[in-house]
């Protein structure tokens, strides 16, 4: 018995020993990253179904690791928050996207993702004045409840200046965290995007309860709403019955890099 503990302890401890080697060498990874350049914006179209057009894109951070395979942002994205290296990442994205987007249609806005720290003090502010972006009308930022917001009297003070500047704010993954109603209310938002996870359960009878009762509420408190992870033409339809017609998800289109995007058309009907 006494061996067999002493192994399985032994064992237990390499197995921390790497899992700390992996989280604690993410910033490490991050910073070599930054310095080499290694991010890249991926551009997924949000479409109007109801008008057949293409109205904005979300972009998508992309990260190819020298000497490994792609990085999902599941894997890195936490880290990068929590060393506040989001910061400089999100500066770099958005440099790239900004020398992009004369190339998208005049009309068309970005949105971004962001993280709370970016609203909880000036960084949001600084960094569009760094970069001189030139078109308030053509961007829009996502904001999400996976790291709560801590101070909401300077997030509202921040939100409150970027958007009588005419920046646009949404909740992201709304309806998924706890305080999205608290988030609309006391920062004053009036986009939604509804998750995958209840757009998921379209069509599955007797589980869109949820759903109606979120697409309700935004009708009523007159939300812009975008579906998000829309996958059939199906759920396309009954989004629109629902009078949803913001669509984004492989339906139309997956997240590409720019010159895929410039070569891709919206196909003339999902149907
Ligand atoms: P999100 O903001 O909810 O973005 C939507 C995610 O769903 C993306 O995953 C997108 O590729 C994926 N997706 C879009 N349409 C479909 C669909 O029809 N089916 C399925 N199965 N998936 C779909 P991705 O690119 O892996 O990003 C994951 C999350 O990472 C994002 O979720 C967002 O929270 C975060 N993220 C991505 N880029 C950035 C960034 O630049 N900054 C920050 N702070 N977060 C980012
Ligand atoms: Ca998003
Ligand atoms: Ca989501
Ligand atoms: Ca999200």
């Amino acid at each position: 018995i006494l061996p067999l503990s002493l192994l399985c302890g032994l064992g237990l401890a390499t197995l921390y020993w790497h899992w700390r080697k992996l989280a604690y060498a993410m910033p490490q990874r991050l910073k070599k990253a930054l310095q080499r350049r290694e991010f890249t914006p991926y551009y997924q179209p949000i479409v109007d179904a109801a008008k057949q057009q293409v109205v904005g894109y979300e972009v998508l951070i992309r990260w190819r690791e020298k000497g490994r395979k792609w990085v999902s942002p599941s894997e890195f994205i936490d880290a990068a928050e929590d060393s506040q290296l989001i910061i400089p990442i999100t500066e770099q994205l958005m440099e790239q996207v900004l020398q992009d987007l004369p190339l998208l249609p005049p009309k068309t806005w970005v949105s971004i993702n962001i993280s709370a720290i970016h609203v909880e003090g000036v960084f949001l502010e600084t960094l569009l004045a760094r970069l001189h972006w030139p078109q308030p009308e053509r961007i829009c930022f996502e904001l999400t409840e996976r790291k709560p917001i801590q101070d909401f009297k300077q997030a509202l003070l921040h939100l409150s200046a970027l958007m009588a500047r005419g920046y646009d704010f949404k909740l992201d993954d709304f309806g998924t965290g706890y305080g999205g109603f608290a988030y609309l209310q006391r920062l004053n938002i009036q986009q939604i995007k509804i998750d995958k996870m209840f757009v998921d359960h379209l069509t599955e009878e007797g589980s869109q309860t949820l759903l109606h009762g979120i697409i309700s509420f935004g009708h009523q408190t007159t939300m812009q709403m975008i579906a998000e992870g829309v996958e059939s033409p199906e759920q396309v339809r009954l989004l629109g019955e629902l009078g949803v017609h913001l669509i984004q998800g492989y339906v139309f289109a997956r997240p590409m890099p720019i010159n895929e995007l410039l070569k891709w058309q919206l196909p003339n009907s999902t149907n």
